[in-house]
């Protein structure tokens, strides 16, 4: 949408939002960015072969055709920036991009995370195969280019699927991870867990579920889809105990370790599909008084609210990617006896049409 005026832009996620929660709730007005451009803490780039040039890029809608990229407003410049040295030492190095028809060639993608706060930066190569010739040469001469690079990561995907990262690592140099600050905690990212691609927005949108959740001290919380344990980490500063879960290994391993690493004690994290836990724990007659949950856009489902329900918390901290699954959860959890209080927008995707948002529900 960098065509559309960014006060015209939140307008539209205002109404978009309002439209899709009328009868729910009452949307306060949503939180935009000062500056709204070079936000992405994470590039992704799918390497490609057009022409004769390596080309590095994104693949147009729908398709598996490569659109280059040199620099997007949306992207962290420096992400860029080490983007286009991976295009120059691939040509120098001969080394071949990877061709999806044919299965012939080494180099698909390249992905690059930033922390803001830190500075740290992680370069994740994905190759088709383990092999790759003069691997050592080729990270030197990337970290001579780039002193600020602090890991570099060699990523094996050998599937032909749309997935960017394959199941095999390797570290080719530094720790394999990064840390970033949020909120006045410290976390560790790895190459495959999640993490939000907005801290600046992030950082307010965070302070705005603390701010809902209403905690005293006591509380047991929940964080439900925990990913790296961001929330309940900065819930537990808050809470009598906090229990995390998320189904991703990486992103556990790397929330045990966040919790650690902030010298957090009274907090727990399991690694689970979240309905299945959160069913257990309500057949074993425990409860909670506060739920935090952050799904990915397909949302929840009903058998997540069904067991969210009876584990009888006082509220449900709601935090939205996608407004269309927000406001059909709503629906449900209204069936079992919550209803939706306020719902704060944070515009964590300028200049794209998604909309993130915050809703508390109560008993
Ligand atoms: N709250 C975290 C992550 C939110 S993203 C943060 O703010 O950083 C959503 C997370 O849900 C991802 O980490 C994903 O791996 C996880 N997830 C997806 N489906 C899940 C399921 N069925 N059970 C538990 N976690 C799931």
């Amino acid at each position: 949408m960098l065509d559309i005026p960014y006060d015209e832009q939140l307008k539209r996620k205002q109404r978009n939002v309002e439209r899709l929660l009328s009868g729910a709730c009452k949307v306060q007005p949503v939180t935009g960015m000062e500056i709204p451009f070079h936000y992405r803490n994470k590039v992704h780039a799918v390497f490609g072969f057009q022409k004769g040039e390596i080309i590095s890029g994104v693949y147009q809608e729908g398709s598996h055709r490569i659109v280059p990229v040199k620099s997007c407003m949306i992207e962290d410049e420096k992400a860029d920036e080490i983007i286009g040295t991976v295009r120059e030492l691939a040509k120098s190095f001969k080394i071949r991009t990877y061709d999806e028809d044919t299965g012939f060639g080494l180099l698909r993608h390249v992905l690059v995370k930033r922390g803001f706060a830190t500075g740290e930066i992680m370069v994740v190569l994905v190759t088709a195969s383990p092999v790759f010739p003069s691997r050592n040469h080729f990270v030197k001469a990337l970290r001579d280019r780039h002193p600020e690079i602090t890991t570099v990561i060699q990523n094996q995907n050998d599937r032909s699927t749309s997935m960017v990262l394959g199941d095999k690592e390797r570290v080719l140099y530094g720790k394999g991870y990064i840390e970033d600050e949020l909120c006045g905690c410290r976390f560790r990212i790895s190459g495959k867990s999640f993490y939000q691609v907005n801290p600046v927005q992030t950082e307010k949108l965070y302070g705005k579920a603390m701010e809902l959740a209403g905690l005293t001290g006591q509380e047991t919380v929940i964080d439900a889809y925990c990913g790296t344990g961001t929330i309940g980490i900065i819930a537990a500063a808050k809470a009598g105990r906090v229990i995390g879960v998320e189904l991703n290994p990486d992103a556990v391993r790397d929330a045990a370790a966040n919790a650690k690493r902030n010298r957090t004690e009274n907090i727990q994290f399991y690694q689970n599909d979240a309905t299945a836990f959160m069913t257990g724990m309500a057949a074993q007659g425990e409860r909670a008084d506060v739920i935090f949950m952050d799904p990915p856009r397909s949302g929840s489902t009903e058998e997540f609210i069904r067991a969210a329900a009876a584990l009888k918390p006082s509220r449900v901290v709601y935090i939205s990617c996608n407004p269309e699954t927000l406001a059909r959860d709503l629906k449900v959890f209204k069936q079992f006896g919550y209803r939706a209080g306020e719902c704060w927008p944070y515009d964590l995707f300028p200049h794209t049409e998604h909309c993130e948002a915050v809703v508390v529900l109560s008993r």
